[in-house]
This record gives C-alpha cells, sequence and structure tokens, in this order.
C-alpha cells in the first residue's frame, strides 16, 4: 500500500513539473506570438506607404512632375524635354524605400 502510495506521489509530482513545463512553454509562445503579432503589424505598415496610396510629399513631387516638371536630384525643378518620362524622378515617386 505504502509504495503505491509514494509511485502516486512520485507520478504526481512529475506530472506536475510537467504542467508547469507546459505553463513555462505556454507562456513563452504566447510572448513569442506576440511580437510576431507586432512584427506583422510593423511589416503591414511598411508595406502600406509603398503602396498606391502615396505620402503627401510624393503626391506633391508626382503633381510636380505631371506638370512636366524633374523631381530628381539630377534635374530638379528644370522642364521635362517633350514630356519625356525620367526614371530617376519616377524612382523618387513611385520607387521603394526601406
Ligand atoms: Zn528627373
Amino acid at each position: 500500500m505504502d509504495t503505491r502510495l509514494n509511485a502516486t506521489a512520485v507520478n504526481f509530482s512529475h506530472l506536475h513539473e510537467s504542467l508547469i513545463e507546459l505553463m513555462e512553454k505556454n507562456a513563452e509562445l504566447e510572448i513569442e506570438n506576440q511580437h510576431l503579432r507586432e512584427r506583422v503589424t510593423e511589416i503591414t505598415e511598411k508595406v502600406g506607404q509603398n503602396s498606391p496610396q502615396l505620402s503627401k510629399s510624393r503626391k506633391n513631387l508626382e503633381k510636380l512632375y505631371n506638370e512636366g516638371f524633374h523631381v530628381c536630384n539630377e534635374y530638379y525643378g528644370k522642364r521635362r524635354e517633350n514630356d519625356e518620362d525620367c526614371i530617376f524622378c519616377t524612382d523618387i515617386i513611385y520607387g521603394r524605400r526601406d
């Protein structure tokens, strides 16, 4: 009887340890999950900034560009000859930034 009780007590304490391990693991996963969610939100916001929805300053540059002026560093403020596309300008207006 005693040995059975002891065995049960040992089993119980093992079970208890496993339970604590599980709870610790669960807490770790929750924290990790939280971090991942924050990361996803961050990335989503970043991607949003590069989506067709242009920022206010880029919209101003786009407007200038569409009016026929360069907005690139190379030719800023100069007229675009024959409304030629300028890859430097389009890169500044629509290019991706990190
Ligand atoms: Zn240009």
